[in-house]
This record gives C-alpha cells, sequence and structure tokens, in this order.
C-alpha cells in the first residue's frame, strides 16, 4: 500500500509527488490522461519570484520552458490604457505543458510512481481510491483534480465561482508584436480577456467570462482589431477558479489542493504559485502526520495563516470591482494613477502590491 495516493497528474499534483518522493515516501499519481500536460489550458504567466519561491526557477531556465519574459502589464479600458511596470520581479510565460513534465520527471526520478489514463472515480475519506474496476488504499489521498472538482463536489455543500475561459495561439504578420507587452482588457462584466506575447509573431489570446457565449468570434475580432492579419494555430480552454477556496480542506484522509481546492489568485484566477506553495504546505504536514505529530487538518490552519489576508483582500477586490460595471470603476481609478505605475510589490500576494500603488 502507498503512504500517499495523488489524483492528478497536472502542476499541482506533480509538484506535491516530487515534494513527498523526495523525502522518501511512497507516491501514486494517478492521472486521466495518457500524457502528462496535455490537454493544456493555463496562459503560462507566472512571477519570477513565485518560481523561486517554489525552488524550480532555475530547473524552468535549464530547460527551456520559458517562452517569454514581460516587465510590464497594460491594462485597457475602452480606449485608454494604464501600464503597470514590475520594477523588482519580472513575469515569465511558460510553456506550460512542459513544465508538469518537468515536474513529472522530477517526482518519477525519486520514485513517484505513475497510473497514466487511469481515471479516478470516486473518492473514499478513509482513504480507498476507485479507478477502473479496482479499489487502491493508501493512508492519505490528495485531490489534485483541478477546477471541476468533480470527485470532491459531492462532499461540498458550496462551491467557489469559476468562470469558462478559451484561449487560442495565434500566428501575427506584424514582426514589431513580438516586442509588445501583456494586454488585458477589461471588456467583459466578470473578468478579462488578454493578449499575451509568446515568441516571434506568436500570441496568446484568451477571454474567461459567463457572459460571452460565442468566445471563439469574440477572440477573433479582439485579434482583428489588434493584428488585423492572423491565423489561429491552436485553440484550447478550461475552467478559472475565481471564487476563493471550498469550504475546507480535509475530509478524512482526503486532502484537497491545488485547483480543486480553489487556491487561486481570485483577482487574476492564477494558479501555479499559489498551488504550488499550497502543495508545498501540504507536503509538510504530510510528512509530520505519516510520523504521528500531527492531524491532517492542521494543513487548513497553516494555510489559513499564510495567505487568509491576502484571499480575504483579493477576494474583496473581485467583488468590489465586479458588483457593476467594471470599467465605470477602473475609469474612475484611472484618474488617480499615471500613465506608467512603477510597482515594486509582489505580485502573488497582491495585498502589498496594491498597498504599494496607492
Ligand atoms: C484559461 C486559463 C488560463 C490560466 N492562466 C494562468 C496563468 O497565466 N498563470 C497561473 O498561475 N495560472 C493560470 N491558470 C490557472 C492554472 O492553470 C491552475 O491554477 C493550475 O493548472 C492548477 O493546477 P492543478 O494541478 O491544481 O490543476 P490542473 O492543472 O487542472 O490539473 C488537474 C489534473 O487532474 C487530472 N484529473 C482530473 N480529474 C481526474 C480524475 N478523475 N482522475 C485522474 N486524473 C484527473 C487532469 O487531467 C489534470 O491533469 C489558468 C487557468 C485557465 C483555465
Amino acid at each position: 500500500m502507498p503512504d500517499i495516493i495523488v489524483v492528478g497528474g497536472g502542476f499541482v499534483g506533480n509538484f506535491l509527488a516530487y515534494l513527498l518522493a523526495r523525502k522518501g515516501i511512497h507516491v501514486q499519481v494517478f492521472e486521466e490522461h495518457r500524457e502528462i500536460g496535455h490537454p493544456p489550458h493555463c496562459a503560462g504567466v507566472v512571477s519570477k519570484r513565485g518560481l523561486k519561491r517554489l525552488g524550480i526557477y532555475s530547473n524552468i531556465l535549464r530547460e527551456g520552458a520559458v517562452l517569454s519574459t514581460h516587465k510590464c502589464i497594460r491594462i485597457w479600458i475602452g480606449r485608454e490604457a494604464k501600464i503597470f511596470y514590475l520594477k523588482e520581479d519580472t513575469l515569465l510565460v511558460i510553456d506550460r505543458p512542459l513544465l508538469d513534465k518537468i515536474l513529472f520527471e522530477k517526482a518519477q526520478n525519486r520514485g513517484a510512481e505513475y497510473f497514466l489514463g487511469e481515471k479516478v472515480k470516486e473518492l473514499r475519506s478513509d482513504g480507498h481510491v476507485k479507478a477502473g474496476t479496482k479499489l487502491y488504499k493508501s493512508k492519505i489521498v490528495a485531490d489534485a483534480e483541478g477546477a471541476s472538482k468533480r470527485l470532491i463536489s459531492r462532499l461540498l455543500s458550496y462551491r467557489p465561482e469559476v468562470l469558462p475561459a478559451f484561449q487560442m495561439d495565434i500566428h501575427v504578420e506584424d514582426y514589431r508584436m513580438r516586442r509588445s507587452i501583456i494586454d488585458v482588457y477589461v471588456n467583459v462584466p466578470d473578468f478579462f480577456s488578454w493578449t499575451i506575447p509568446l515568441k516571434e509573431n506568436i500570441v496568446r489570446i484568451g477571454i474567461a467570462s459567463r457572459y460571452v457565449k460565442n468566445k471563439y468570434e469574440f477572440l477573433k475580432r479582439l485579434a482583428k482589431a489588434k493584428y488585423d492579419k492572423f491565423r489561429v494555430l491552436n485553440m484550447f480552454g478550461g475552467l478559472v477558479n475565481v471564487g476563493g477556496p471550498i469550504e475546507k480542506f480535509v475530509f478524512g484522509k482526503i486532502a484537497v489542493v491545488g485547483d480543486a481546492a480553489g487556491q487561486t489568485k481570485p483577482t487574476t484566477g492564477g494558479g501555479i504559485v499559489w498551488g504550488g506553495i499550497s502543495a508545498g504546505i501540504l507536503a509538510k504536514i504530510i510528512e509530520l502526520n505519516l510520523n504521528g505529530d500531527v492531524d491532517l487538518r492542521l494543513y487548513e490552519k497553516v494555510w489559513r495563516d499564510i495567505f487568509g489576508a491576502n484571499l480575504s483582500f483579493m477576494l474583496m477586490l473581485r467583488k468590489a470591482l465586479y458588483f457593476g460595471d467594471p470599467q465605470l470603476k477602473l475609469r474612475f481609478a484611472f484618474l488617480f494613477l499615471p500613465d506608467i505605475v512603477y510597482v515594486s510589490s509582489d505580485y502573488d500576494f497582491q495585498l502589498d502590491f496594491i498597498r504599494r500603488i496607492f
């Protein structure tokens, strides 16, 4: 019997498996797809500081997983824009499938066992997991199944808000685009759309919203207005978690982590750094729990101690912005900001970010 079964071989599941396996803990990972990292869903924007915090920055550089780097985000409301320049940090666009594969290989090299193409059908709070026709037992199940929360929702009385998202990588003819910055368009009532230069002539364009039904046409219009001539290379979608965490993370011997637990930034839906830190907390608590030192529920307490203030602030910010007309509110906020806002703070913990702007 393994010590831990991890459900889901996405970023958080693989990272957790690696952290546990390198402590000598016997881990098995069940991933429903046959190939790690596929199908992709993530835009891949992550702060350099965040990756350093997770201890994986040098790996990512060495393996060539950085597609582009950016110092600025430009936020658009209609024709007005403000540039946010990160003085002490840099945003990296990561090749997300490759990132997941890097962690998968690191976990495997440390002894984690993978069951690829094996979909888990049921989680039981006594540590059993049902996959195919078999029942597998472990001391603890880590549920890292992602934002759909299909397995864990059976145990939840409340499901945090998620938004359906759609992205396309496009080839644009205009070479000047390769140097441009990440653009965010506040042009839907509940979130935003974005364009992210990836590498020469390739741009990732996306939207998350419940209101826009035909996201493909919406993005085509945005691409046409911005780049004129373009060609669609690929399309992908997913769910962005913006409603904060689920009610609790521990259900008997099940510990929920990553998007499945709603551990993402409510303002952007970004979950790579938050999910990675959460996996780090869980790995430590699991280690202590297996030694008989602490209750598994300490994971949730530690998590709230670390994220609580930022989480509450970012949830409040999201509610304040999107209750009513976000464009009107941002237009008003723009009146008090210079054209270029120099930001020297933490991209992932935005309580600090906002404090330092104003
Ligand atoms: C459109 C979009 C853009 C995003 N952009 C960014 C960004 O720029 N920066 C950022 O930080 N975050 C971004 N995110 C969020 C980020 O992708 C997630 O926070 C991150 O992927 C969470 O990792 P995870 O491992 O928890 O979940 P996932 O990456 O979703 O992994 C879950 C894994 O579980 C597997 N699985 C699910 N159910 C089962 C089952 N029953 N049995 C076995 N396996 C199962 C899935 O196949 C998948 O591999 C974005 C999300 C979306 C949708």
